[in-house]
């Protein structure tokens, strides 16, 4: 079992994850099974990295959040069947993700080759101005951003998101991630729980 693995466990049994400075704080309805603590002591090191907000301001707990939410509209919307609408959300975080993470270049030298511009073949500036942009000749775009989306889904995948694999869940394997909504009022109303542990840092 990996930390995320371990992570995912702890959500499927409905605990509860939460940082109090570098402790580990759960929180759950009623005590979780003996394996998913031993696993969460063993990673707690490493939940605790995933628990807290990366680069772009969202910790791997925040893309869980907004990858169900995707999930849970486009499954309103479009009645598609589970590994449709995984897909579809796992696609919305991607560019989530992108937009979260802007790459900026300076102009006059191509971000792809690293050749100038030539008249034949100028330099187009790729991105929004608000993230500024990188600046690439057109026949460089589709490697660079191939790469940058590969990037993207490799950090959702270390955060334990992952495209689906073909292969539908079943009922029984299905997170039970409660929606951001319900996580505050678990928050606000968390001493009425019966079970909480804070796992000391260090
Ligand atoms: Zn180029």
């Amino acid at each position: 079992m990996s930390a995320v693995e371990a992570l995912k466990a702890a959500r499927a049994a409905g605990v509860e994850l939460a940082l109090d400075g570098d402790d580990l704080v759960l929180i759950a309805a009623s005590a979780p099974p003996a394996a998913v603590l031993d696993a969460l002591s063993r990673y707690k090191a490493k939940i605790v990295s995933l628990l807290r907000p990366g680069r772009d301001g969202w910790s791997a707990e925040d893309w869980q959040v907004f990858f169900d939410e995707r999930a849970g509209v486009i499954e309103l919307d479009g009645g598609l069947s589970c590994p449709e609408t995984e897909a579809q959300a796992f696609a919305c975080c991607v560019v989530e993700w992108l937009k979260r993470n802007p790459e900026r270049s300076p102009a006059g030298r191509c971000l792809g080759c690293g050749d100038r511009e030539h008249a034949h073949d100028p330099l187009l500036p790729y991105g929004t101005e608000l993230n500024g942009h990188v600046w690439l000749h057109s026949r460089c775009w589709p490697a660079w951003y191939a790469a940058r989306k590969d990037r993207a889904v490799s950090a959702l995948a270390a955060m334990g998101i992952n495209a689906p694999v073909g292969r539908p869940m079943k009922p029984e394997e299905q997170p039970k991630h409660p929606p951001s909504g319900v996580t505050r009022e678990l928050r606000t109303a968390k001493n009425q729980f019966a079970f909480q542990r804070q796992m000391k840092g260090g």
